[in-house]
């Protein structure tokens, strides 16, 4: 652990681990530059990718425009791609929105009628758009058709609207969140799973090949472990240990590399950063890893409970380091092994290990 992790707070965005999309113009570049074109091209998720396969072989035989698809999963797992894919394999052109820059209805209808026939309409976060975009947005799906209300009150007149066939790609971070009226009316729905290791070294691979840079086995498996199962922070760990690589080194990026680069970054052998350490260094050190409330942790870590529970611990759960219980959150005997200290009662001397080599 180190010792600067003085408590500063912590906005998601500057996180290099963060699996949201970076807000830096150049990191939108790059990211657009990094996405697969078509399905082949697409890394991983079997599944979803042969059905959808199916999907859009059936539709293009029918010269007809592909059923609505609700793709969930986590951040960086390829959705906007998949839209995209989508788009390209159906020849058709792609209408890009979110949940939340649909407020009103109007919004909605503004968008639905001025779709081409066959357009795709991808949606990110539908499930944070407003109730009434999303009844409007019922009647669009199945009918290809709107009412728009004109007037208020008493006086208010609803006036059909006909819509071109379109295709919906909805994508949602929780599937469980979506009102079943909703959620029934997609044709088909794509789980999308966190990266395995070997996918995410692929991953790396093809995007190397396409920066340039040039990077070994083991070298790609190395930042592929740290990479928290997603290719968006893959693709931007990449890019952080290319610069390392390329100031330090001779621009190859070796095992060795990676881990010299990421150290600096302060990402460490699991892919946690100094936020994660920090909650888990508190929840051990100081509370003899729990049970401790939320709000306890998060102030002896100096950070918002809201960044604590939806920014650290997600990730912490899910590789088993941290448990959420009824009495409050625990340290896992993993946690205590990471950190390279003993659990309380358990005797012998905290040997701290190296959280960087893996
Ligand atoms: P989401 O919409 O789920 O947040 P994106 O589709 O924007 O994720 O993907 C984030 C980045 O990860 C993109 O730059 C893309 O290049 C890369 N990426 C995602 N999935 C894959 C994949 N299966 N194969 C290769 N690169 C991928």
């Amino acid at each position: 652990m180190n010792r600067d992790d003085t408590p500063t707070g912590t906005a998601p965005g500057e996180r290099l681990v963060d699996a949201g999309p970076g807000g830096e113009a150049e990191d939108q570049a790059i990211e657009a530059a990094l996405r697969p074109k078509d399905l082949a091209e697409f890394i991983g998720q079997e599944r979803v990718r042969e059905q959808l396969d199916l999907v859009l072989k059936a539709a293009r035989q029918r010269g007809g425009t592909a059923d609505h698809v609700l793709l969930s999963g986590a951040p960086g797992l390829g959705k906007t791609t998949l839209s995209m894919i989508i788009a390209t394999e159906m020849g058709a052109p792609i209408r890009i929105t979110s949940g939340p820059a649909i407020q009103h209805a109007g919004d909605l209808a503004a968008i639905l009628s001025s779709l081409a026939e066959g357009e795709v309409l991808f949606l990110d976060e539908i499930h944070r758009m407003s109730r009434p975009a999303e009844e409007m947005l019922y009647m669009a799906m199945e009918d290809f058709r709107v009412d728009v209300v004109v007037g208020k009150g008493p006086g208010a007149t609803a006036i059909p609207l006909e819509l071109p066939p379109f295709t919906l790609v909805g994508a949602t971070t929780r599937a469980g969140l979506l009102p079943p009226p909703l959620r029934d009316r997609f044709g088909f729905t794509g789980h999308m799973d966190f990266y395995s290791p070997a996918e995410l070294e692929r991953v790396i691979h093809r995007s190397a090949a396409l920066l340039d840079v040039a990077v070994d086995p083991e070298g790609a498996a190395e930042i592929a472990g740290r990479s928290r199962g997603t290719p968006r922070i893959a693709n931007r760990l990449l890019r952080r240990v290319r610069d390392y690589a390329q100031v330090k080194a001779d621009g190859v990026i070796t095992r060795e590399i990676a881990g010299r680069a990421l150290r600096v970054y302060d990402v460490d052998a699991r892919g946690l950063d100094r936020l994660d350490r920090a909650v888990l260094t508190a929840l051990l050190k100081l509370f003899g890893g729990g049970p401790v409330g939320l709000g306890t942790l998060a102030v002896a870590v100096g950070e918002e409970r809201e960044t604590v529970e939806e920014v650290a611990e997600p990730f912490l759960v899910r590789e088993g380091l941290l448990a959420r219980t009824p009495r409050g959150r625990v340290g896992t005997p993993a946690a205590w092994a990471h950190l390279g200290l003993v659990p309380p009662g358990q005797g012998g001397a905290a040997g701290q290990g190296d959280l960087f080599e893996g």
